[in-house]
């Protein structure tokens, strides 16, 4: 009995196993593989690899859509530094960053003003519209919105907005 149980005992050994890392590498570089946001260059899978590689590919990409701010982007003219480190997704749906990730650069001139309180899109820098460009007393429109796109405005706002431009 006590003999069978001894032949039972435990025998481990360890074993190695193959773990498959990703890294993007620039061949016309200096061959070091690129990081992410967190200093990271071995990737567990190829999205994440993926993601890393189109934002290497990106000259000053913008801090918050990820697409490129450098002269020629049509992005550089009114782009200013910024930074940021919360998630954000192109028009797709797609994570561009990731929550937490810090990056510090430039927004784009799109990504730069206020998003719009009636359709939620970003605002071009300084085209967003306030209750007092268009005439109103309040710090904010009927509806209570306090940033929006001057195509969003109604009629009526819009009317004030023209008239207080055309008063100078
Ligand atoms: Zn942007
Ligand atoms: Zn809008």
């Amino acid at each position: 009995m006590s003999e069978e149980k001894k032949s039972k005992e435990p025998k481990l050994t360890i074993r190695e196993t193959p773990i498959i890392h990703y890294e993007v590498i620039d061949e016309n570089g200096d061959g070091e593989p690129e990081c992410d946001e967190f200093g990271n260059n071995l990737f567990e899978t190829r999205e994440e690899a993926e993601r890393v590689s189109r934002q290497a590919q990106v000259l000053d990409p913008c801090v918050h859509c990820g697409k490129s701010t450098a002269v020629g982007s049509g992005r550089f003219v009114n782009r200013i530094p910024a930074d940021a480190d919360y998630e954000s997704k192109d028009e797709d749906g797609n994570v561009v960053y990731k929550d937490g990730e810090y990056r510090d650069g430039y927004s784009c001139p799109h990504c730069a003003g206020p998003d719009c309180w009636r359709c939620d899109k970003s605002i071009y820098i300084d085209e967003d519209i306030t209750p007092e460009q268009c005439g109103l007393g309040n710090d904010l429109f009927s509806d209570g919105a306090r940033w929006v796109h001057l195509d969003c405005l109604t009629t009526e706002e819009k009317g004030g907005y023209d008239k207080e431009n055309d008063n100078g």
